[in-house]
């Protein structure tokens, strides 16, 4: 048994509904946070209007960071976008009209917060269920990624050799699968087929999700 750096809480309905959405090969933690952010937009494209606080703020903050604006414009809820940004783009009008540089946003913003709750929150629930068995047998088939790791670890301080394992080997694996195919650009056309498959050719293509976690 590992030492618990928290207090065990009782299983409730997220818990559930988490270790129902892990999936093979997909941080559930990233997955988790995509599809409460996923709601949290919503509700500012249909409730913006109405919540003067959260209005005041995305005002002030001149609208969304970068990451979270092209996340509201990929929504297809052109009338909520328009009502909420309305004010900014007024502000950029305004300040243009002056001659001066336009109110940008500085890089944070009320959904990178929104964002960051939701990661603080599934993560503790990993951390704090981490030795059920649906839980394990969830994390030993999805992983988590490195940045959700990193935060999972640090709640529970001493974790499981099997938590550890299961992510050191699936670094490891990637790792060596990018040395053969880095060394295998040496080879002839025909011989790096032969020795390469179509995953070990596309592996690459897993450093950002596993050393960075998934698009939220
Ligand atoms: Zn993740
Ligand atoms: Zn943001």
């Amino acid at each position: 048994m590992f030492k618990r750096a928290r207090p065990k809480p009782e299983k409730h309905l997220p818990y559930f509904q988490f270790v129902k959405g892990m999936k093979a090969g997909a941080c559930p933690v990233c997955g988790a946070v995509r599809s409460s952010l996923d709601d949290w937009f919503e509700n500012l494209l249909y409730e913006s209007a109405n919540d003067r606080p959260l209005r005041h703020r995305f005002d002030a903050e001149h609208g969304l960071c970068a990451r979270h604006a092209h996340r509201l414009c990929a929504s297809n809820d052109g009338l909520g976008a328009a009502i909420v940004y309305r004010n900014v783009l007024e502000a950029t009008v305004a300040s243009l009209s002056r001659g001066k540089s336009p109110p940008l946003n500085e890089g944070k913003c009320v959904a990178c917060d929104q964002e960051a709750d939701a990661e603080t929150r599934y993560a503790g629930l990993v951390a704090d269920f981490l030795d059920e068995s649906e839980m394990r047998a969830g994390l030993e088939a999805s992983g988590l990624c490195m940045p959700h790791f990193a935060a999972v670890l640090e709640l529970v301080g001493d974790p499981p050799p099997w938590f550890l394992e299961r992510h050191r080997s699936v670094c490891e694996a990637l790792l060596s699968v990018l040395v053969r195919y880095i060394d295998c650009q040496k080879l002839s056309t025909e011989a790096r087929k032969a020795a390469l498959s179509f995953e070990d050719e596309m592996a690459w293509k897993r450093l950002a999700p596993l050393l960075t976690g998934e698009p939220i």
